[in-house]
C-alpha cells in the first residue's frame, strides 16, 4: 500500500514537473511573455480556428525606439527593466484572448484573434499612449513604433504576415518613430475575385 502511494505520488510530481518545464520552454525568461516557439504554437491554433470560422486576425509588430541609446545611457540592467515594463504595458492594453510574444531583442509581436484592422489600430494607439505616460517608477521615458498587418485569408502563413507587419513597422520608423503604420492587404488570387 505504502509502495503504491509512493509510486502514485512520484507519477503526479513527475507530470507536474513536465508541465512546468513545458510551460517554461514557451516563455521568454526576462519578460514572461511567449517566446517564438510558444507564439508559433498559439498561431497554429488560431490559424486553424480562423480557417474553420472564416474570420480575420491582426498582428502588431512593436519595436522600442532608440533602445540602444537607453542601454548606452542608463545601462543594460535598466534596459532589461524597460523590456519588462513594455511587456506589461502591452499586456494591460490587450484582451484575455489576445497573445503577446517577445521575438528576441526589443521586438514584440501581438496576435489579435477575430480582429480587423480598425479595432487593431485602436489597440495599437492605446499601447502608444500608455507607453508614453510618465511615472512608472524611475524608468527613463521611451517610445515604441508599431506595424499592423491584418490577415484575412488563411492561405497566408506566419512568415508572410510577420513580414508584412515588419514592413509596416519599418515605415513607422522611417516616418520618425513613436507612430503606427498599417500594411496594405495583399490582393486576393484572381480565382477568388471571379467567384
Ligand atoms: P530603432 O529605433 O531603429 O529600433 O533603434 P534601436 O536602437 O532600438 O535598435 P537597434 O537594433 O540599433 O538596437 C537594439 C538594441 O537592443 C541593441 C541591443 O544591445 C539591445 N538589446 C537586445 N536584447 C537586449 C536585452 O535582452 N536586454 C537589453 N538591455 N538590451 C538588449
Ligand atoms: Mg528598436
Ligand atoms: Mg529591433
Amino acid at each position: 500500500m505504502v509502495l503504491l502511494l509512493a509510486v502514485g505520488f512520484k507519477a503526479v510530481t513527475t507530470r507536474r514537473l513536465q508541465a512546468i518545464l513545458e510551460r517554461r520552454s514557451t516563455l521568454d525568461p526576462l519578460t514572461q511573455v511567449l517566446n517564438r516557439r510558444g507564439f508559433a504554437d498559439i498561431y497554429a491554433k488560431e490559424h486553424a480556428l480562423m480557417r474553420r470560422e472564416s474570420t480575420a486576425m491582426t498582428m502588431l509588430s512593436i519595436d522600442l525606439d532608440y533602445f540602444k541609446k537607453i542601454n548606452d545611457c542608463y545601462g543594460h540592467a535598466t534596459g532589461d527593466r524597460v523590456l519588462v515594463d513594455v511587456a506589461q504595458v502591452i499586456g494591460k492594453a490587450l484582451r484575455v484572448s489576445d497573445h503577446v510574444a517577445r521575438f528576441g531583442g526589443e521586438e514584440f509581436i501581438v496576435l489579435l484573434p477575430v480582429t480587423g484592422v480598425d479595432w487593431a489600430r485602436d489597440i495599437a494607439e492605446r499601447i502608444l499612449v500608455a507607453v508614453r505616460e510618465p511615472g512608472r517608477g524611475d524608468l527613463p521615458a521611451y517610445t515604441v513604433s508599431i506595424g499592423i498587418a491584418c490577415q484575412t485569408s488563411s492561405d497566408e502563413d506566419l512568415d508572410a504576415i510577420l513580414m508584412r507587419a515588419d514592413e509596416a513597422l519599418y515605415r513607422a520608423k522611417e516616418r520618425g518613430r513613436d507612430c503606427i503604420e498599417i500594411a496594405s492587404t495583399p490582393m486576393p488570387p484572381l480565382q477568388a475575385i471571379k467567384a
